[in-house]
């Protein structure tokens, strides 16, 4: 069992010493050692002590096809030995770009058939940001710039994209967000809805935005963005009747609609995007993670035919990376799709694994720890409640009952996230029925894990 590394007391203060992480306490950190992960198949990933852990959230939603694909392997080594770099400035092109760019025009719905590559998905959604407002410059609208958002939504850490995004402890740190961005509320019926049945409380928070707009005039109003599903907000699948009536809006008062796709895009809600699942057709779609199934880094703006033709009939858009379009990345890409598509990835979760898992995870609503189960596609999450029929909090801050929990599932060898009080699973689209119940069968272990220990501790309280 002893494999070629330091022993993990040794890595793990290595760590602490040297390595700065993103979105962790380097307190507690320094203190508890960080779990370090060594190699993966599958579902599965090992850390430094051999344990194999069910990977619940395929990394970061990103690793659709699931670890260990030597095709995605072979397709880099391919396209480093033939160009590992050129860039895409300056009216020069690659293969792989036009290729990849041709490939997701054909699988993105309606007319968005134009590509901006990007890095990631934060510098995708500033790009967008750059974009909408160079829209509405060229066609001689330029105070038409200010971008609605939603109270905490997720859009990535940059300047731009964290003033998008609607968290509010990442404003508070570095003078967010950049003048130009407004966010109104999050559908979330569970924590927000009142009395309301989801329905009606999903229109209610869809003409917040009307209401946004009215106020601010929407000769002023560029565009507004949102992810299909939130994602790192803690899974908030919205009512039925919430993104229709967004898109109505958005229509009504020529507002250009962004749909995040970074996390829904590629099979994760059961379509190949999540604005299928929900019924709307965006201006631009925003895509990273599953685009490579995160085995390199790379995200993309795609973009409807009529943002494109003003964008490409004006003076030069002056905004781009290095590496836009990078060809290893491209070359990746190209191969993630053709698995998810020619292996049936994402036609075997619709029809096969995301019935199958709606089932047991809405299952889960029956432990008495659990209020509602929510689940689209392969991303769910858990409500955690002292009370399930008044829908309550715990008095305890926000997120102590959550951690509890998500190290019970640690210790189970399950990744499970918490936000807050929530649990929140996305694993690899390839999981299997078999590994399905056992995803299950240690979140059960682990909620009853957490029931205990919270009684035990006199945290199973209302607030
Ligand atoms: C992860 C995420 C981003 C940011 O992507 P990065 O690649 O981390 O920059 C943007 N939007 C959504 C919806 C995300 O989940």
């Amino acid at each position: 069992m002893f494999e070629n590394h330091l022993p993990t007391a040794e890595l793990q203060a290595l760590d602490a010493a040297h390595h700065m992480h993103p979105f962790t306490d380097g307190d507690g950190l320094a203190k508890k050692g960080a779990r370090i992960i060594t190699k993966a198949k599958g579902v599965w990933v090992t850390d430094s002590e051999g344990a194999e852990i069910l990977d619940g959230m395929a990394g970061l939603w990103c690793v659709n096809v699931g670890y260990g694909r030597e095709e995605l392997v072979e397709a880099a080594a391919r396209q480093m030995r033939q160009l590992p770099f050129y860039n895409t400035f300056f009216q020069t092109s690659h293969i792989p770009a036009i290729q990849l760019a041709k490939r997701l025009a054909e699988l993105a719905p309606g007319d968005l058939n134009h590509v901006f590559f990007n890095g990631s998905g934060s510098d995708s959604n500033d790009t967008n940001i750059r974009m909408v407002r160079r829209y509405w410059q060229a066609l001689e609208k330029p105070e038409k710039n200010v971008i609605i958002s939603r109270w905490n939504g997720y859009h990535g850490s940059t300047m731009g994209a964290a003033s998008l995004g609607g968290m509010k402890g990442m404003h508070a740190q570095g003078g967010l967000p950049i003048p130009g961005v407004v966010h109104i509320d999050q559908p979330d019926w569970w924590s927000e809805g009142g009395d309301l049945t989801p329905e009606a409380f999903g229109l209610a928070r869809a003409r917040q935005l009307e209401e946004k707009i009215l106020e601010i005039g929407a000769e002023n109003v560029a565009a507004f963005i949102g992810e299909p599903v939130q994602g790192a907000g803690g899974v908030i699948v919205p009512p039925a009747t919430y993104w229709p009536e967004i898109q109505r809006i958005c229509r009504q008062y020529d507002i250009l609609l962004i749909a995040d796709e970074v996390i829904t895009g590629f099979g994760r809600t059961g379509n190949w995007f999540g604005c299928q699942t929900f019924g709307i057709t965006p201006d631009i779609m925003t895509v990273a993670k599953g685009l490579t199934s995160g085995y390199i880094p790379m995200g993309a703006s795609i973009v409807s035919d009529r943002v494109a033709a003003v964008i490409n009939g004006s003076d030069e858009f002056a905004h781009g990376y290095t590496y836009s379009g990078h060809p290893v990345a491209a070359a990746v890409a190209l191969e993630n799709l053709r698995l998810l598509d020619e292996d049936g990835i994402v036609a075997r979760v619709a029809a096969e694994t995301a019935p199958y898992l709606k089932a047991k995870w809405e299952g889960l609503a029956a432990h008495p720890l659990v209020g509602e189960a929510k689940i689209v596609g392969m991303m769910g999450s858990i409500a955690l409640t002292p009370n399930k029929e008044t829908r309550a909090k715990f008095a305890s801050k926000s997120g102590t009952v959550g951690y509890i929990c998500r190290e019970r599932c640690f210790a189970n060898n399950l990744v499970m996230r918490h936000v807050g009080d929530r649990m929140i699973i996305s694993p690899p689209l390839v999981i299997t029925p078999a590994e399905i119940d056992i995803l299950i069968a240690r979140a059960l272990k682990s909620l009853d894990e957490t029931l205990v220990r919270i009684n035990a501790e006199g945290l199973n309280q209302s607030a």
